[in-house]
């Protein structure tokens, strides 16, 4: 009898979710769609994810380091209740450290206090879906959608899934931005590894040549590190990404354990995240943080905002478009800043060696870390 129940169960379980029509689909479960599903469920809407992946959060593709919310708090000052929206849970943290230090071609560092949490990523991506379960989201796993119209998501197997709103958290190749959107972004295409071995608990970025129009990071783990690079191969004069992501592996000593890649986006946030009933959340609407390449946090932060908008839609007629202005008040300033330092930064680091490794001196010190921290640089405006 409990056999048939649950082979009924499994028969109708698909049909249910197409015959439904949801108050939102989500495309992608990572950090904005997760924390989308989270806060929309909670706020009392039926709320459905669909990710191709078996396993969100899975194949790493991340340097997995984002401050510690004491730290999140002094660099997105206008975001309030940081402590509600980040509850990483110990298990998802691999380490802690307390040091960045900012290194020249010539290995000059300029060194600075940052409290940071490397995480194990693919463990805190499960830990927000399970967030987002418990307060109501449902999840479709390994579906693929491939395509968006009106208020349908085609998804690979055939099946079309009906919703009043659609939001597009696919990542950088986001499906619905892709067809709705005509804005480009600059994708910067990024190498890592994990390595085994003993590294200082200090986290290293590098700057000029190394990884020319891009940098490179060295993030210790627990037993380990997360090293990568990212670079513009149009100024890296003929060296493809492999070539340099080689050379600077071949810098540690250790043993390579896992090799991952993948895009980062680096223009900054889009000019709308909203069109009629669709909503872009995270790296589909360019919330990375182009100064820093932070993308998780923000992300979240995005994620929190959109899905208290929707749940406000859904339950009153709140408009959607609501939830860029909240972005707007809550992290304007400091993707007007990113973009600022990021433009300034690209143009120096795009210069000889020489000039990268003579003004990076005592006296450019704190300019050059509120440049990376978005704020402005100096401290004026
Ligand atoms: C190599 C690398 C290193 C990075 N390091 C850091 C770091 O150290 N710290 C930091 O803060 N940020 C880092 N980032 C950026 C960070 O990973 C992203 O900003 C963050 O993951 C954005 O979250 P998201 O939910 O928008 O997108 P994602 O995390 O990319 O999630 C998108 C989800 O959508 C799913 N999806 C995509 N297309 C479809 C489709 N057609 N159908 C169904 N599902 C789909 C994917 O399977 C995925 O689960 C790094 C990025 C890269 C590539």
């Amino acid at each position: 009898m409990i056999l048939m129940i649950q082979q009924k169960y499994i028969l109708e379980r698909p049909l249910r979710l197409m015959d439904d029509i949801w108050d939102a689909i989500i495309i992608g479960g990572g950090p904005a769609g997760s924390t989308v599903a989270r806060y929309a469920a909670k706020g009392g809407a039926k709320i459905l994810v669909i990710d191709r992946r078996k396993e969100i959060g899975n194949p790493l593709q991340c340097g997995e380091l984002v401050p510690t919310n004491e730290e999140l708090r002094r660099l997105c000052p206008d975001v309030p209740n940081i402590n509600e929206l980040f509850q990483t849970p110990k298990e998802a943290i691999s380490r802690r450290t307390n040091e960045m230090n900012l290194v020249t071609p010539s290995g000059k560092r300029l060194v600075y206090p940052f409290k940071g949490q490397i995480l194990y990523r693919p463990i805190h991506d499960q830990k927000l879906v399970e967030v987002a379960k418990k307060n109501g989201a449902q999840y479709l796993t390994e579906s693929r959608v491939n395509d968006i119209s009106e208020n349908t998501v085609f998804l690979k197997n055939g099946d079309k899934l009906n919703a009043k709103i659609i939001v597009g958290c696919g990542g950088p190749h986001d499906p619905l931005r892709k067809k709705f959107w005509t804005e480009n972004s600059l994708n910067i295409a990024v190498n890592f590894v994990i390595m085994e071995g003993d590294f200082e608990n200090i986290v290293e970025l590098y700057f000029g040549s190394t990884a020319p129009g891009g940098y490179a990071w060295m993030i210790p783990k627990k037993g380990g590190a997360n090293i990568g690079i990212g670079i513009q191969t149009r100024f890296s004069k003929g060296k493809s990404l492999n070539t340099m992501a080689q050379d600077f592996f071949q810098r540690f000593k250790g043993k390579i354990t896992y090799k991952g890649g993948g895009v980062l986006p680096m223009s900054g946030s889009i000019r709308n995240f909203t069109k009629g009933n669709y909503m872009l959340v995270g790296d589909s609407a360019g919330m990375v943080l182009p100064s820093n390449g932070a993308g998780i946090t923000t992300a979240m932060i995005g994620g929190r905002i959109a899905g208290q908008v929707i749940a406000e839609h859904i339950e009153s007629k709140v408009a959607l478009s609501e939830y860029q202005k909240r972005w707007n008040l809550q992290m304007g300033k400091v993707m007007k800043y990113s973009k600022r330092g990021m433009a300034w930064g690209g143009m120096m680091f795009r210069s000889p060696d020489s000039l990268i490794n003579a003004s990076f001196n005592r006296l450019t010190k704190p300019i050059i870390w509120r440049a990376i921290t978005c704020k402005p640089m100096f401290g004026l405006f």
